[in-house]
């Protein structure tokens, strides 16, 4: 078919604001592209989600003597509805800016053109999943991107690249914790040794967290927020702090996941309790990935570019693919800048050289299986 030109791709993408949480604007968007798939040739699904947006999954037919090549996106952004009355669709220095072009729209006009224009012969099938809560952490599709994972030989994901242009062969794995103290209010001037103090609690075990970080091994513990106490003159009977962490293997995920779940108390009376834990997996750069990126390497050079890779503290649902075993190369979005940031943008050359390059990796790569 004759794809439009992928600046009015990006643009239609970006004039439907999408927000993670927003049901009705994730369906429209979501049929939306589930009609530009079914255009460009793909059998196309919508996984109903009474939680959130439905999630669109295009199969486009190759010889199914081998697994299918999956190509993952999300079309939700984090910004909210009426972003674009402030924050507009528009071309300045060879750039384009607006609410989610980097993360991820224009990663799902590249996959839009490739498919239409530039993949001549699938040497295998294609499936392609557009999710609507990876911002959120993709409550509802894991499940699926796991089951999928389990079906296909290899994965390619449309996130942004680093900032080079790198692709991700490597990402932190992700968890969520909250520490909560439970102590004994009581009268801080009348009857102060009626109370246990839950604020004093969890500032000790604040500092007992920050010394499970090892910056070494690539596990870092971020306390981020702690709320506790009502009043001055009230010893606070409870208090709780939301904790980040992120590791570079499972090996130290769980290191942290019993040492904070073995927390004990320094203060007679109170009580911890700890809820959480990781919901991304770390994408461990495994043999099977690196491999993949020395394929894509050459193919890379067969088109005149020179790949690098790199490894970043943010998860994507790509750490489901790897830790699922499904070699996983990802960054491979356009080039340009700030993520959920106001200068959020993409660099309009990129947009050809990553479909080119997206189209020679689907045509391309092999993969036993
Ligand atoms: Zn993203």
């Amino acid at each position: 078919m004759n794809s439009p030109p992928m600046l009015e791709l990006l643009q239609t993408l970006v004039s439907h604001e999408s927000p993670s949480r927003d049901k009705p604007s994730l369906d429209r968007l979501g049929s939306l592209l589930a009609e530009m798939l079914r255009e460009r040739g793909g059998m196309v699904e919508k996984i109903a989600n009474s939680e959130g947006g439905d999630h669109v999954l295009a199969r486009f037919p190759g010889p199914d003597k081998l697994r299918p090549a999956l190509v993952l996106g999300h079309f939700d952004t984090v910004w909210p509805l009426g972003t674009l009355a402030t924050m507009p669709f528009r071309m300045e220095n060879r750039r384009v800016y607006g609410p989610g072009t980097y993360d991820m729209k224009a990663g799902l006009t590249i996959f839009l053109d490739a498919i239409a224009e530039r993949i001549k012969n699938r040497p295998r099938p294609i499936w392609a999943l557009f999710t609507s809560d990876e911002e959120i952490g993709s409550p509802t599709s894991r499940a699926l991107i796991e089951d999928l994972a389990r079906q296909c030989a290899f994965a390619l994901v449309l996130e942004p690249p680093m900032a080079d242009g790198s692709l991700k062969t490597a990402r932190k794995g992700v968890g969520r914790y909250v520490l909560a103290v439970e102590g004994k209010a009581a009268h801080a001037g009348v009857a102060p040794g009626e109370g246990r103090n839950a604020i004093v609690e969890l500032a000790h075990q604040i500092l007992n967290i920050q010394k499970l970080q090892d910056l070494e091994a690539g596990t870092t513990l971020n306390v981020g927020v702690i709320r506790g106490g009502t009043t001055t003159n009230v010893v606070p009977a409870s208090a709780l702090a939301e904790v980040d962490v992120r590791s570079t293997s499972m090996a130290e995920a769980e290191r942290i996941d019993r040492s904070l779940r073995s927390l004990e108390t320094v203060t007679p009376g109170t009580r911890l309790s700890i809820s959480g834990g990781f919901n991304r997996p770390p994408m461990e750069r495994s043999p099977a990935i690196s491999g993949l990126f020395e394929q894509a390497r050459r193919i890379g050079r067969s088109l005149g570019l020179e790949l690098t890779e790199g490894s970043t503290g943010g998860g994507s649902d790509g750490n489901f693919t790897a830790a699922a075993g499904l070699p996983t190369l990802d960054g491979l979005g356009v080039l340009g800048h700030g993520a959920h940031a106001l200068d959020e943008h993409i660099v309009i050359e990129s947009l050809t050289e990553r479909s080119a390059l997206l189209a020679a990796l689907l045509s391309e790569l092999q993969v036993e299986s």
